[in-house]
Protein backbone atom coordinates (compact mmCIF):
# COMPACT_ATOMS: atom_id res chain seq x y z
CA UNK A 1 0.00 0.00 0.00
CA UNK A 2 2.96 2.69 1.00
CA UNK A 3 4.45 2.36 -2.27
CA UNK A 4 5.76 6.10 -3.51
CA UNK A 5 5.99 5.82 -7.92
CA UNK A 6 8.33 7.98 -9.45
CA UNK A 7 8.60 8.35 -13.46
CA UNK A 8 11.37 5.42 -13.06
CA UNK A 9 8.77 2.99 -11.49
CA UNK A 10 5.77 3.74 -13.82
CA UNK A 11 8.36 2.73 -16.70
CA UNK A 12 9.83 -0.48 -15.22
CA UNK A 13 6.24 -1.54 -14.22
CA UNK A 14 5.38 -0.96 -17.68
CA UNK A 15 8.35 -2.78 -19.36
CA UNK A 16 7.45 -5.67 -16.91
CA UNK A 17 3.87 -6.20 -18.02
CA UNK A 18 4.65 -5.51 -21.51
CA UNK A 19 7.49 -8.92 -21.11
CA UNK A 20 4.57 -10.56 -19.21
CA UNK A 21 1.98 -9.71 -21.97
CA UNK A 22 4.11 -12.35 -24.58
CA UNK A 23 3.19 -15.09 -22.13
CA UNK A 24 -0.13 -14.77 -21.53
CA UNK A 25 -3.53 -15.37 -23.29
CA UNK A 26 -5.31 -12.95 -21.65
CA UNK A 27 -5.32 -10.05 -18.91
CA UNK A 28 -7.75 -9.64 -15.93
CA UNK A 29 -7.63 -5.83 -15.35
CA UNK A 30 -8.61 -5.54 -11.32
CA UNK A 31 -10.83 -2.30 -10.71
CA UNK A 32 -11.98 -1.19 -7.40
CA UNK A 33 -15.57 -1.44 -8.14
CA UNK A 34 -16.37 1.68 -6.19
CA UNK A 35 -13.96 3.92 -8.30
CA UNK A 36 -13.40 1.98 -11.52
CA UNK A 37 -11.93 5.11 -13.36
CA UNK A 38 -10.13 6.44 -10.38
CA UNK A 39 -8.39 3.07 -9.63
CA UNK A 40 -7.97 2.22 -13.41
CA UNK A 41 -4.46 3.31 -15.16
CA UNK A 42 -4.05 6.02 -17.21
CA UNK A 43 -2.12 4.40 -19.78
CA UNK A 44 -3.96 0.92 -19.78
CA UNK A 45 -4.89 0.97 -23.00
CA UNK A 46 -1.50 1.78 -24.52
CA UNK A 47 0.31 -0.75 -21.81
CA UNK A 48 -2.01 -3.72 -23.04
CA UNK A 49 -3.30 -3.20 -26.31
CA UNK A 50 -5.03 -5.65 -28.11
CA UNK A 51 -4.65 -8.23 -25.67
CA UNK A 52 -8.12 -9.76 -24.52
CA UNK A 53 -8.73 -8.45 -21.39
CA UNK A 54 -11.41 -9.11 -18.79
CA UNK A 55 -12.21 -6.32 -16.49
CA UNK A 56 -12.95 -7.41 -13.22
CA UNK A 57 -14.69 -5.38 -10.52
CA UNK A 58 -13.55 -6.00 -7.18
CA UNK A 59 -15.14 -5.19 -3.05
CA UNK A 60 -18.51 -5.82 -5.14
CA UNK A 61 -19.80 -6.14 -1.54
CA UNK A 62 -18.15 -2.77 -0.68
CA UNK A 63 -20.12 -0.96 -3.95
CA UNK A 64 -23.46 0.24 -4.69
CA UNK A 65 -24.70 -2.48 -6.67
CA UNK A 66 -27.18 0.15 -8.76
CA UNK A 67 -24.05 1.72 -9.66
CA UNK A 68 -21.94 -0.89 -10.46
CA UNK A 69 -25.08 -2.33 -12.78
CA UNK A 70 -24.38 0.97 -14.62
CA UNK A 71 -20.86 0.47 -14.80
CA UNK A 72 -20.81 -2.49 -16.26
CA UNK A 73 -23.32 -1.43 -18.73
CA UNK A 74 -21.00 1.42 -19.31
CA UNK A 75 -17.89 -1.00 -20.22
CA UNK A 76 -19.58 -2.71 -22.29
CA UNK A 77 -21.32 -0.35 -24.29
CA UNK A 78 -18.85 2.21 -24.70
CA UNK A 79 -15.24 0.22 -24.45
CA UNK A 80 -16.89 -3.44 -25.73
CA UNK A 81 -15.17 -4.99 -22.81
CA UNK A 82 -17.12 -7.41 -20.39
CA UNK A 83 -17.06 -6.33 -17.04
CA UNK A 84 -17.98 -8.77 -13.99
CA UNK A 85 -18.16 -7.88 -10.57
CA UNK A 86 -16.20 -10.18 -7.31
CA UNK A 87 -15.32 -10.25 -4.08
CA UNK A 88 -12.06 -11.50 -4.04
CA UNK A 89 -12.20 -12.00 -0.14
CA UNK A 90 -14.94 -14.12 -0.61
CA UNK A 91 -15.02 -15.79 -3.59
CA UNK A 92 -17.98 -14.35 -5.30
CA UNK A 93 -18.18 -14.01 -8.42
CA UNK A 94 -14.46 -15.99 -8.88
CA UNK A 95 -15.43 -18.69 -10.65
CA UNK A 96 -17.04 -16.65 -13.34
CA UNK A 97 -13.81 -15.33 -14.17
CA UNK A 98 -12.29 -18.73 -16.43
CA UNK A 99 -15.83 -18.96 -18.81
CA UNK A 100 -16.00 -15.48 -19.23
CA UNK A 101 -11.87 -15.76 -20.41
CA UNK A 102 -12.93 -18.83 -22.58
CA UNK A 103 -15.60 -16.27 -24.23
CA UNK A 104 -12.80 -14.52 -24.98
CA UNK A 105 -10.28 -16.40 -26.55
CA UNK A 106 -13.32 -18.67 -27.98
CA UNK A 107 -11.94 -18.19 -31.88
CA UNK A 108 -8.42 -18.55 -30.47
CA UNK A 109 -9.68 -22.49 -28.49
CA UNK A 110 -11.87 -23.14 -31.74
CA UNK A 111 -9.00 -22.79 -34.04
CA UNK A 112 -6.61 -24.89 -31.98
CA UNK A 113 -9.49 -27.78 -31.90
CA UNK A 114 -10.03 -27.37 -36.04
CA UNK A 115 -6.31 -27.98 -36.33
CA UNK A 116 -6.72 -31.30 -34.09
CA UNK A 117 -4.86 -29.55 -31.21
CA UNK A 118 -6.27 -29.94 -27.47
CA UNK A 119 -7.14 -26.60 -25.97
CA UNK A 120 -4.25 -25.65 -23.58
CA UNK A 121 -4.57 -23.82 -19.88
CA UNK A 122 -5.34 -20.32 -20.58
CA UNK A 123 -2.39 -18.24 -19.34
CA UNK A 124 -3.66 -15.47 -17.59
CA UNK A 125 -1.98 -12.49 -15.58
CA UNK A 126 -3.73 -10.06 -13.06
CA UNK A 127 -2.97 -6.52 -13.12
CA UNK A 128 -4.29 -3.33 -11.41
CA UNK A 129 -3.01 -0.45 -8.95
CA UNK A 130 -1.79 -1.34 -5.39
CA UNK A 131 -4.68 -2.47 -2.62
CA UNK A 132 -7.26 -2.73 -5.45
CA UNK A 133 -7.26 -7.26 -4.01
CA UNK A 134 -4.58 -8.07 -6.67
CA UNK A 135 -3.03 -10.50 -4.25
CA UNK A 136 -6.55 -11.78 -2.23
CA UNK A 137 -8.20 -12.51 -5.60
CA UNK A 138 -4.77 -14.77 -6.91
CA UNK A 139 -4.59 -16.30 -3.57
CA UNK A 140 -8.40 -17.24 -3.95
CA UNK A 141 -8.21 -18.67 -7.36
CA UNK A 142 -4.79 -20.62 -6.66
CA UNK A 143 -6.79 -21.73 -3.20
CA UNK A 144 -3.81 -21.19 -1.16
CA UNK A 145 -1.59 -18.00 0.40
CA UNK A 146 1.01 -17.54 -2.69
CA UNK A 147 1.37 -13.67 -2.96
CA UNK A 148 3.00 -11.61 -0.05
CA UNK A 149 -0.04 -8.90 0.37
CA UNK A 150 1.95 -5.48 0.17
CA UNK A 151 3.50 -4.55 -3.77
CA UNK A 152 7.48 -3.35 -4.46
CA UNK A 153 7.15 -1.47 -7.82
CA UNK A 154 10.19 -2.98 -10.02
CA UNK A 155 10.86 -5.90 -7.73
CA UNK A 156 11.57 -9.08 -10.46
CA UNK A 157 11.25 -12.47 -8.54
CA UNK A 158 10.92 -15.67 -10.57
CA UNK A 159 7.89 -15.92 -11.97
CA UNK A 160 5.93 -19.16 -11.63
CA UNK A 161 2.18 -20.26 -13.19
CA UNK A 162 -0.49 -21.37 -10.89
CA UNK A 163 -2.74 -23.74 -12.35
CA UNK A 164 -6.69 -22.41 -11.59
CA UNK A 165 -8.33 -25.79 -12.27
CA UNK A 166 -7.30 -27.55 -15.38
CA UNK A 167 -8.66 -24.73 -17.77
CA UNK A 168 -6.51 -21.97 -16.46
CA UNK A 169 -2.92 -21.22 -15.44
CA UNK A 170 -2.04 -17.43 -13.46
CA UNK A 171 1.01 -15.79 -13.19
CA UNK A 172 1.80 -15.86 -9.44
CA UNK A 173 3.05 -11.70 -9.66
CA UNK A 174 0.57 -9.79 -10.55
CA UNK A 175 1.57 -6.38 -12.75
CA UNK A 176 1.20 -3.47 -10.59
CA UNK A 177 0.29 -0.51 -12.01
CA UNK A 178 0.06 3.33 -10.96
CA UNK A 179 -3.12 5.06 -10.68
CA UNK A 180 -3.61 8.70 -11.93
CA UNK A 181 -2.25 10.93 -9.48
CA UNK A 182 -1.98 14.59 -10.76
CA UNK A 183 -6.04 14.61 -10.81
CA UNK A 184 -7.29 15.48 -7.73
CA UNK A 185 -10.84 14.02 -7.73
CA UNK A 186 -8.94 11.00 -8.48
CA UNK A 187 -7.00 11.64 -5.39
CA UNK A 188 -9.80 11.97 -3.07
CA UNK A 189 -11.34 9.30 -4.66
CA UNK A 190 -8.32 6.70 -3.98
CA UNK A 191 -7.50 8.24 -0.24
CA UNK A 192 -11.54 7.96 0.62
CA UNK A 193 -11.30 4.42 -0.52
CA UNK A 194 -8.25 3.88 1.58
CA UNK A 195 -6.28 2.81 -2.13
CA UNK A 196 -3.32 5.41 -0.98
CA UNK A 197 -1.48 7.03 1.22
CA UNK A 198 -3.36 9.21 3.26
CA UNK A 199 -0.31 11.61 4.15
CA UNK A 200 -0.63 12.76 0.83
CA UNK A 201 -3.80 14.32 1.51
CA UNK A 202 -5.24 15.54 4.94
CA UNK A 203 -7.11 12.94 6.78
CA UNK A 204 -9.63 16.09 7.31
CA UNK A 205 -9.71 16.87 3.79
CA UNK A 206 -10.68 13.48 2.46
CA UNK A 207 -12.88 12.93 5.10
CA UNK A 208 -14.60 16.32 4.07
CA UNK A 209 -14.98 15.63 0.93
CA UNK A 210 -16.43 11.93 1.78
CA UNK A 211 -19.27 13.56 3.76
CA UNK A 212 -20.15 16.12 1.08
CA UNK A 213 -20.32 12.76 -1.23
CA UNK A 214 -22.74 11.02 1.41
CA UNK A 215 -24.92 14.56 1.57
CA UNK A 216 -25.61 14.24 -2.02
CA UNK A 217 -25.60 11.05 -2.86
CA UNK A 218 -26.60 8.54 0.43
CA UNK A 219 -28.53 10.86 2.73
CA UNK A 220 -30.68 8.73 4.25
CA UNK A 221 -28.36 6.26 4.99
CA UNK A 222 -25.74 9.15 6.59
CA UNK A 223 -28.44 10.19 8.74
CA UNK A 224 -29.43 6.99 9.63
CA UNK A 225 -25.74 5.46 10.35
CA UNK A 226 -25.51 8.19 12.97
CA UNK A 227 -28.60 9.33 13.98
CA UNK A 228 -28.14 13.14 12.47
CA UNK A 229 -32.29 14.31 12.26
CA UNK A 230 -31.47 16.73 8.98
CA UNK A 231 -28.53 17.56 6.49
CA UNK A 232 -27.78 20.51 4.92
CA UNK A 233 -29.16 21.26 1.45
CA UNK A 234 -25.89 23.26 0.41
CA UNK A 235 -23.47 21.16 -0.73
CA UNK A 236 -21.15 24.87 -0.28
CA UNK A 237 -21.86 25.67 2.45
CA UNK A 238 -18.54 25.21 4.53
CA UNK A 239 -19.56 25.64 8.06
CA UNK A 240 -22.47 23.64 7.36
CA UNK A 241 -20.32 20.34 6.38
CA UNK A 242 -18.04 20.79 9.18
CA UNK A 243 -20.93 20.76 11.32
CA UNK A 244 -22.15 17.41 10.25
CA UNK A 245 -18.65 16.12 10.79
CA UNK A 246 -18.41 17.67 14.18
CA UNK A 247 -22.04 15.95 15.12
CA UNK A 248 -20.86 12.84 13.74
CA UNK A 249 -17.57 13.29 15.97
CA UNK A 250 -19.81 14.19 19.39
CA UNK A 251 -21.83 10.92 18.42
CA UNK A 252 -18.95 8.86 18.53
CA UNK A 253 -16.71 10.52 21.54
CA UNK A 254 -14.08 12.24 19.94
CA UNK A 255 -13.83 14.82 22.15
CA UNK A 256 -10.73 16.90 23.70
CA UNK A 257 -10.85 18.76 26.68
CA UNK A 258 -13.27 21.66 26.88
CA UNK A 259 -15.87 19.63 25.27
CA UNK A 260 -14.69 20.57 21.62
CA UNK A 261 -14.59 17.77 19.17
CA UNK A 262 -11.55 16.25 17.72
CA UNK A 263 -11.68 16.88 14.15
CA UNK A 264 -9.03 14.69 13.95
CA UNK A 265 -10.69 11.79 15.41
CA UNK A 266 -14.15 12.11 14.12
CA UNK A 267 -12.29 12.26 10.55
CA UNK A 268 -10.38 8.65 11.39
CA UNK A 269 -14.35 7.28 12.36
CA UNK A 270 -16.04 8.84 9.19
CA UNK A 271 -13.30 7.35 6.90
CA UNK A 272 -13.10 3.51 8.70
CA UNK A 273 -16.42 3.52 8.49
CA UNK A 274 -17.10 4.24 4.95
CA UNK A 275 -14.49 1.88 3.65
CA UNK A 276 -15.40 -1.45 5.62
CA UNK A 277 -19.07 -0.52 4.69
CA UNK A 278 -20.74 0.12 7.60
CA UNK A 279 -22.73 3.31 6.64
CA UNK A 280 -23.77 1.90 3.72
CA UNK A 281 -22.96 0.14 0.05
CA UNK A 282 -21.07 3.42 -1.24
CA UNK A 283 -19.92 4.10 -5.22
CA UNK A 284 -17.83 6.93 -4.87
CA UNK A 285 -18.39 7.39 -9.14
CA UNK A 286 -20.66 6.83 -11.74
CA UNK A 287 -20.27 6.45 -15.49
CA UNK A 288 -19.81 10.16 -17.09
CA UNK A 289 -20.15 12.08 -12.92
CA UNK A 290 -17.19 10.58 -11.57
CA UNK A 291 -17.23 12.65 -8.49
CA UNK A 292 -20.21 14.56 -7.35
CA UNK A 293 -18.96 16.88 -5.15
CA UNK A 294 -15.74 19.37 -4.65
CA UNK A 295 -14.19 19.48 -1.82
CA UNK A 296 -13.46 22.78 -0.06
CA UNK A 297 -11.72 22.90 2.78
CA UNK A 298 -10.73 26.40 4.79
P1 LIG B 1 -3.13 -5.78 -3.77
O1 LIG B 1 -2.22 -4.71 -3.27
O2 LIG B 1 -3.78 -5.40 -5.05
O3 LIG B 1 -2.48 -7.13 -3.84
O4 LIG B 1 -4.34 -5.86 -2.71
P2 LIG B 1 -4.58 -6.92 -1.53
O5 LIG B 1 -4.95 -8.25 -2.09
O6 LIG B 1 -3.43 -6.85 -0.59
O7 LIG B 1 -5.89 -6.31 -0.87
C1 LIG B 1 -5.90 -5.02 -0.27
C2 LIG B 1 -6.95 -4.98 0.82
O8 LIG B 1 -8.25 -5.12 0.24
C3 LIG B 1 -6.80 -6.11 1.82
O9 LIG B 1 -7.08 -5.58 3.11
C4 LIG B 1 -7.89 -7.09 1.40
O10 LIG B 1 -8.36 -7.85 2.49
C5 LIG B 1 -8.96 -6.17 0.88
N1 LIG B 1 -9.82 -6.81 -0.13
C6 LIG B 1 -9.44 -7.49 -1.22
N2 LIG B 1 -10.50 -7.93 -1.91
C7 LIG B 1 -11.61 -7.52 -1.25
C8 LIG B 1 -13.03 -7.65 -1.47
O11 LIG B 1 -13.52 -8.25 -2.44
N3 LIG B 1 -13.84 -7.06 -0.55
C9 LIG B 1 -13.36 -6.40 0.53
N4 LIG B 1 -14.24 -5.86 1.36
N5 LIG B 1 -12.04 -6.25 0.77
C10 LIG B 1 -11.18 -6.81 -0.10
Amino acid sequence: MNIQWFPGHMTRARRQIQEKLKLIDVVIELLDARIPQSSRNPMIDEILKDKPRLVVLNKNDLADPKVTAEWIRYFAETENLDALPIDASTGFGVKEIIPRAKKLLAHKIEAQIRKGMRPRAIRALIVGIPNVGKSTLINHMAGRKIAATGDKPGVTKAQQWIKVGTEMELLDTPGILWPKFEDQQVGLALAATGAIREEILHLDEIAYYSIQYLIANYPEELKERYSLDKLPTDLEDNQAILAVMEAIGRKRGAIVSGGRVDLDKASVIILRELRNGKITRISLETPGAQIAAEPIME
